[in-house]
């Protein structure tokens, strides 16, 4: 199955100059959106994994079917003020400003090892600052999992040495 013709291009959005990757088409398709959870899985489903994390929001999309898959537990990293429990945070530098990630204390058992999972990995800032904030929680990068790799943003140079695994690349 060729999911990439599940991926639409939206230029200048959100901003002049960037080329949107839109997932929703792939969302939209109950048999194109199972196939990408089946490659996750094909992938993960044998190695030592202990907890699934995403940050919000379209990470959830892809975290949350594959935790239930894998029957491992589901991790959310969520912008500040969204958790209500006790929190490790993290701050990270966006091109302009910067923002902040938070995970509950509880969320991981010290050692676990964490599968990361996003829709699109870019620049890889936000993975970047997710694997620090895991590593904060006291677990283990196991590797970061995303549907569709920006190669020529070479974000996979920012998230070494963690593995990186993409269904797919652009
Ligand atoms: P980055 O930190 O640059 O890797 O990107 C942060 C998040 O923004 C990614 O997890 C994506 O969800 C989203 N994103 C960045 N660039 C794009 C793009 N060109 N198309 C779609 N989503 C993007």
């Amino acid at each position: 199955m060729d999911l990439k013709a599940y991926l639409r291009d939206i230029p200048d959005f959100p901003k002049p100059g960037i080329l949107f990757k839109d997932i929703t088409p792939l969302l939209n398709d109950p048999a194109a959106f199972a196939e990408s959870i089946r490659r996750f899985t094909e992938r993960y489903g044998a190695e030592k994994i202990d907890a699934v994390a995403a940050a919000e929001a379209r990470g959830f999309l892809f975290a949350a079917p594959l935790a239930l898959i894998l029957k491992k537990p589901l991790v959310p990293l969520r912008k500040p003020g969204k958790l209500p429990y006790k929190t490790h945070s993290l701050q990270y530098d966006l091109e302009y400003g910067s923002a902040e990630l938070h995970v509950h204390i509880d969320g991981f058992n010290p050692g676990d090892r964490v599968l990361l999972v996003d829709d699109v990995l870019a620049t890889g800032g936000t993975l970047a600052a997710a694997c620090q904030l895991i590593e904060k929680a006291d677990g283990i990068v196991a590797a970061c999992a995303v549907l569709l790799e920006l190669s020529i943003l070479k974000g996979r140079e920012k998230l070494k040495p963690h593995e990186v695994f993409s269904i797919l690349t652009a």
